[in-house]
């Protein structure tokens, strides 16, 4: 029984598509420091292609598939893509019960510093690296009080700097299906047979993300064009639009035999997409309980008093119809927005000055009616459906070994929009999930096992 994952170990496969990975194992104290041992990478590592946070990433997969924790580093002996650096630290936990170099990490300011300027919407590794390093910030107020950021032509930094407080805080799974419900809700206007699906880390099953992935379709090929601009103009002009921008699609049939671009952040794909910020009513909050829980995570002490404040609005607007809010969302939305002298819509023309920083931190140090939250959303035609679907529940890693195995495997190129065999120069077809999991002669997968 001491040793079960020993015999576990040699039993796992290569490619992490092979594996079922849950969302939550017996080895999360492992792959908690591998992971903080990946984040370190990713911030300070300067290499394009991040492979040491990948190999730290691998390494923890391979110990999240695991259904036994283990207990000894002869456990994990043939367990794939376990790396020297990675069983060191492995090695090391097993036996003394923690990491000096996690423990390292964790007492390092400027490395903490960094990560924190990363959680803003807009900042990566080297806007961090170059705050703390060359700018000496240490916290948002500095960023904001920096003479020499001006973020007036990069909107989404603005946006972010000056949101920070609503945007840290983790959008919880209620909040992420009634955002859903607000968006399917002015999409049925336009056309009664649009879907909109919750996809990425919440599909997986997640309790909460740092976004909301929603990916849009209609059944019938090519209906779904021009769906996102009215989408955002109707969204907007309830007020439910804080900023956000617009990507036209840019896909076209040669691409599908092209491996898309690689990026930290995962593969870019060619869908139309907008990606911003929504202003969420806090009426919508459901009851006071779900706030909490939803928040819970990321509550710290500094925010418990405007937590209290927040559950005692949530408290006099409580929602009682938690599933079914068709009709009444709509008078929900109007209590939040019309009856409000605070809310705040910005029309398109207000937006270029409005990012002025200044101006930005002002509004979202108001009293207002709203919080911020990061939303994808993507159109999908109904041919690319289940390709986009795959891609768009992830995770990145789960992508990633996807695409590399069809690659290697079997020389077809996967990516969001489809599959192309290599070998017989053509496209091929998938209808769903199931399908596209049975073409690449893989065993189906349920999103919640896709957590590598
Ligand atoms: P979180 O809970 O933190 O939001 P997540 O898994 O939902 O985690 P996202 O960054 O929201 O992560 O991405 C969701 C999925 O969509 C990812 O698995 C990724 O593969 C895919 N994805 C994200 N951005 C793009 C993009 N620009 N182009 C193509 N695919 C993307
Ligand atoms: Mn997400
Ligand atoms: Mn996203």
């Amino acid at each position: 029984e001491l040793h079960a994952a020993k015999e576990e170990s040699k039993l796992v496969s290569k490619y992490e598509c092979q594996r079922s990975t849950p969302l939550h194992h017996q080895n999360e104290n492992l792959t908690d420091a591998l992971s903080a041992v990946e984040e370190e990478a990713e911030i300070l590592d300067r290499k394009e292609d991040y492979s040491r946070a990948l190999a730290f990433c691998k390494a923890a997969c391979s110990l999240k598939c695991l259904t036994k924790p283990v207990s000894s580093i002869q456990d994990i002996k043939g367990l794939p893509n376990i790396g020297d650096h990675s069983r060191d630290i492995i090695k090391e936990i097993l036996e003394n019960g923690f990491s000096r170099e996690v423990e390292r990490i964790k007492n390092d300011h400027s490395l903490q510093k960094k990560k924190m300027f990363m959680s803003i919407y807009g900042v990566g590794p080297s806007t961090a690296r170059k705050w703390v390093d060359v700018l000496q910030l240490a916290t948002i107020e500095d960023v904001i009080n920096c003479p020499s950021i001006n973020p007036r032509k990069e909107a989404r930094l603005a946006y972010g700097i000056a949101f920070h407080e609503d945007l840290k805080q983790q959008v919880g799974r209620t909040t992420a299906m009634r955002i859903r419900d607000i968006v399917h809700n002015e999409l049925k206007t336009l056309d009664g047979e649009v879907t909109v699906e919750v996809t990425g880390g919440f599909r997986r099953g997640k309790q909460f993300g740092h976004d909301v992935d929603l990916l849009i379709s209609h059944p019938v090929e090519g209906r779904e064009t021009g769906l996102l601009q009215k989408l955002i103009h109707r969204l907007n002009s309830k007020g439910l639009i804080l900023h956000g921008v617009m990507e036209e699609s840019t896909f076209s049939e040669e691409m599908l035999s092209k491996s898309s671009k690689l990026t930290p952040k995962g593969q870019l794909d060619h869908f139309e997409k907008w990606i911003g910020i929504m202003k969420f009513p806090k009426n919508l909050e459901t009851t006071p309980q779900d706030s909490v829980r939803d928040r819970k995570e990321t509550i710290k002490d500094e925010f418990k008093e405007e937590g209290k404040k927040r559950i005692k609005l949530d408290h006099s607007l409580t929602v009682t119809d938690h599933n079914h809010i068709g009709s009444g969302l709509q008078e929900q939305i109007n209590k939040s927005f019309q009856k409000s002298s605070t809310s705040y819509s910005p029309s398109p023309a207000s937006l270029p000055s409005s990012s002025d920083l200044s101006e930005l931190v002002k509004l979202a140090q108001s009293e207002r009616e709203w919080r911020a939250s990061r939303v994808d959303l993507i159109i999908a035609p109904a041919s690319q459906y289940a390709y986009a679907l795959v891609g768009w529940t992830g995770s990145k890693m789960f992508n990633r070994s996807l695409r590399l195995y069809a690659q290697r495997e079997l020389d077809m190129k996967l990516t969001s929009h489809g599959l192309f065999d290599m070998k017989q120069r053509k496209p091929i077809q998938a209808s769903s999930e199931q399908e596209v999991f049975e073409i690449l002669k893989l065993q189906y997968r349920d999103p919640e096992e896709r957590n590598c």
